[in-house]
C-alpha cells in the first residue's frame, strides 16, 4: 500500500483499533491518556533523532509514523476533520506574523 489519502490511511488506523481494542468511539477511550501517550511518541521520536537513529526499529521514521497513527486515531475517535483543521491554519498562518526577537526558537 502506498500513496493513500489521510481518510485511507485513518480508515486503517481504525479498523486496527477495532481490531486490537484501542477504542472507537469517545466513551471507549480515555482523551487525556491518548495525549500523554501522543506526547510520548513525539519524545520518542526527539530521542532516536537526538541520538542519530533515523531508520528501523525505533528510529525516528517509525516514531513520526506512530505520531501519525496516534493522532489520526485521537482525530478519529473525537471527530475531528483534520484534513479541515489543518488546511484552515495553514490558511490562518498566511496572514500570521511571528516576532522572532521575542521568542527563543530557532528560524532563518
Ligand atoms: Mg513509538
Amino acid at each position: 500500500m502506498k500513496d493513500l489519502t489521510l481518510k485511507q490511511l485513518t480508515d486503517l488506523v481504525m479498523q486496527q483499533a477495532r481490531e486490537k481494542g484501542f477504542g472507537t468511539s469517545k466513551k471507549d477511550i480515555n482523551v487525556p491518556e491518548k495525549i500523554a501517550l501522543l506526547h510520548s511518541e513525539v519524545s520518542e521520536a526527539y530521542e532516536a533523532y537526538r541520538h542519530k537513529k533515523m531508520k528501523g526499529k525505533g528510529g525516528f521514521g517509525e516514531e513520526l509514523g506512530d505520531i501519525l497513527q496516534r493522532l489520526l486515531h485521537l482525530a478519529a475517535v473525537l471527530d475531528i476533520d483534520l484534513e479541515k483543521s489543518a488546511l484552515k491554519k495553514i490558511k490562518s498562518n498566511k496572514k500570521r506574523n511571528w516576532n522572532w526577537k521575542n521568542l527563543n526558537e530557532s528560524h532563518r
